[in-house]
């Protein structure tokens, strides 16, 4: 069991987290209401209520495919079962309430929804686990930003995420060996043809990476175009990928 949990294998929501320094520090600094419902937060939760937070999360089995809603507990929907694709893990869907929160975090600086989706987000990758549906990955490897950007906007919100996940799950993440060489033009706007062209080449992965099971954290997944593209080169090397997010988009066109 990875250290500093406390869990019970009977239901996704009794899985209990404890809270980390990193967790404490950001209850000290950040006002307790809730962003969404605005009404004071009772709980040690911050950022988002446990009203609110409930009725963000997916409240049905979900493809871990495409994120479609399943009628029954199964890793896939018929129609990703026929050729499995990239498996995504999401605590809720981007469309449902909280996608608006998560922007948040990267262009208003908003920590305070982080620390709850985590901890929503390893109670369902915990959860997946116990039920046979993933393995969990020997290191985190967080969707890097160009360093020009980085500079910008003075930190990566998938590191972020990525280190709170490091810590409540006690699973390394590695720095430097996924890096993003070209700056590419911001996604959004474009069409999923002109996604995939702007970021061709636009990541390297270092030659001596060697693990088997990765998980690659970014903090929304829409399209899929970014991640499909980290997850080619990591296929390269028989690398098992699978990616953590905190909100993710059904595929487009299901
Ligand atoms: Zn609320
Ligand atoms: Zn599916």
């Amino acid at each position: 069991m990875p250290r500093g949990l406390t869990l019970e294998l009977n239901n996704e929501k009794d899985f209990i987290i404890k809270k980390t320094p990193w967790t404490r520090w950001l209850a000290a600094i950040l006002p307790n209401r809730c962003l969404m419902c605005h009404q004071q937060i009772e709980s040690s939760n911050r950022g988002v209520c446990s009203v609110c937070l409930h009725a963000c999360r997916y409240q049905t089995p979900i493809c871990l495919g495409c994120g479609v809603e399943i009628p029954v507990l199964m890793a896939f929907c018929g129609h990703c079962m026929a050729s499995p694709p990239l498996i995504v893990i999401s605590p809720c869907s981007y469309h449902q309430g909280l996608g608006h929160w998560i922007g948040q975090i990267k262009y208003q600086a908003q920590f305070a929804v982080i620390d709850v989706l985590v901890d929503a987000l390893v109670q369902r990758i915990l959860y997946l686990e116990s039920l046979g549906f993933i393995q969990l990955p020997q290191v985190l490897i967080a969707v890097p930003l160009h360093k020009k950007r980085l500079q910008q906007r003075g930190f990566n919100q998938a590191w972020l995420i990525a280190q709170a996940l490091a810590k409540r799950l006690d699973i390394p993440l590695i720095d430097n060996v996924l890096l993003r060489v070209i700056e590419t033009q911001p996604q959004a706007g474009l069409s999923g043809k002109l996604r995939r062209k702007n970021l061709k080449g636009a990541f390297t992965l270092s030659t001596d990476f060697n693990w088997q099971r990765v998980a690659l954290i970014d903090d929304v997944v829409t399209t899929g175009t970014t991640v499909d593209e980290i997850a080619k080169l990591l296929q390269q090397k028989h690398t098992q990928v699978q990616v953590w997010c905190l909100a993710r988009a059904e595929a487009p066109g299901k």
